[in-house]
């Protein structure tokens, strides 16, 4: 094949595609293989591009007559770091190289791996606590009823944390799963949330919260997910009391249906605020992220598991909807969800 042909054929692959002479010169390079080693590479001895020691051995290998090589090579474009995977193979007297990128790959692993992480750390921390009261309560304490008591009572706290840890996961991998189908059941939200509110009075009178309700006279109806939506609000507006205690009050807001810019349409938009501390800025952006938490150990101490937010979001997705957290420091926070009304 002349070099002309083989240019042709190479830039019409996507993939980054690089062809090596017999005299150990570039005899092609794709665009995108240009993109990950730097441009005018075409006529340069290959040793001289390619500086990484596993793929230069590969190359060597396939040229002594070897089976196709596969390899890494760590690819660097000034502003992150990505991994290829390098196929080396022969094709002729020439030898092709081809790079598959594989960040996205390599990124899902490090979530999963995280995220066993996490629940695994979650469950231990609890379990922990709770092996050590089993075994206080089987010596030391056998005989002491106060502090059976109250080492029951906490017991008792530890094994719900795990409870609700497992449900909030089952809920995230269900909403996952049924990303892709959008709901269609009517949805009376005015319905939703003063029941929401009614089944967190007993929470909000505890934390000297008081929970108020605005809505229009007829209420709204959208097209959803009836028990999503519940959970999208109760979430929301617990946190409020959880978070948003020292201000006193939660303001929950269901607005008439308007055209709204960020749903490119009409919807309705519920909004739900606290007046307590607020969220720094910096965390914004990533609450939504499973498990994170502002403040690990103020909100471990309520009882929080830093899914509540990410469930919200998928379920907001699912819908179609648009999530939005605004907060001020000293001020408040407010979170809007957006449903579209069709
Ligand atoms: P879960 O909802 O699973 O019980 P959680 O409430 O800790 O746990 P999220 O609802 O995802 O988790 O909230 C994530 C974090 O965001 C919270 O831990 C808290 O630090 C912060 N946060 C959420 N809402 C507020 C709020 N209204 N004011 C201040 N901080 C908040
Ligand atoms: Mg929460």
């Amino acid at each position: 094949m002349t070099s002309d042909t083989l240019s042709a054929v190479t830039d019409a692959l996507p993939i980054p595609i690089l062809v090596i002479g017999p005299d150990d010169r570039i005899r092609a390079a794709n665009p995108p293989v240009e993109a990950v080693l730097g441009p005018g590479i075409v006529g340069r001895l290959y040793i001289t591009i390619l500086r990484q020691p596993a793929l230069l051995e590969a190359i060597a290998k396939v040229r002594e007559g070897l089976d196709a090589q596969t390899t890494r090579f760590a690819g660097r474009d000034g502003t992150k770091d990505t991994i290829y995977r390098v196929v080396i193979a022969r094709a002729g007297t020439d030898i092709v190289l081809s790079f598959e990128d594989q960040t996205a790959a390599e990124e899902a692993g490090q979530m999963r791996r995280d995220f066993v992480a996490n629940v695994s750390h979650e469950l231990r921390t609890p379990l922990t606590a709770l092996l050590g009261f089993i075994e206080t309560l089987g010596g030391a304490a056998r005989d002491d009823a106060a502090a059976r008591d109250r080492f029951l009572g906490i017991m008792q706290k530890e094994a719900s944390r795990m409870t609700r840890l497992v449900d909030d996961l089952l809920s995230l991998s269900r909403v996952e799963e049924d990303e892709r189908v959008r709901p269609r059941e009517d949805v009376d939200l005015a319905g939703i949330l003063s029941s929401v509110i009614k089944g967190l009075e007993p929470q909000a009178e505890k934390a000297g919260v008081k929970v108020c309700l605005r809505a229009p006279e007829e209420s709204e109806v959208v097209p959803g997910d009836t028990g999503q939506l519940i959970q999208v609000f109760s979430n929301l507006i617990e946190n409020g009391i959880k978070y948003g205690a020292s201000g006193g009050v939660v303001n929950v807001t269901l607005f008439n249906r308007e055209a709204h810019a960020r749903l490119r349409g009409e919807g309705v938009q519920v909004s739900v605020a606290d007046r307590g501390d607020g969220i720094p800025s910096h965390h914004i952006a990533r609450l939504t992220e499973r498990f994170y938490r502002v403040d690990n150990h103020r909100s471990r101490e309520v009882g929080g598991t830093g899914l509540g937010l990410a469930i919200v979001k998928h379920i907001v997705n699912r819908h179609r909807g648009r999530l939005v957290i605004e907060s001020e420091e000293g001020q408040g926070t407010e979170v809007s969800v957006f449903l579209p009304t069709q």
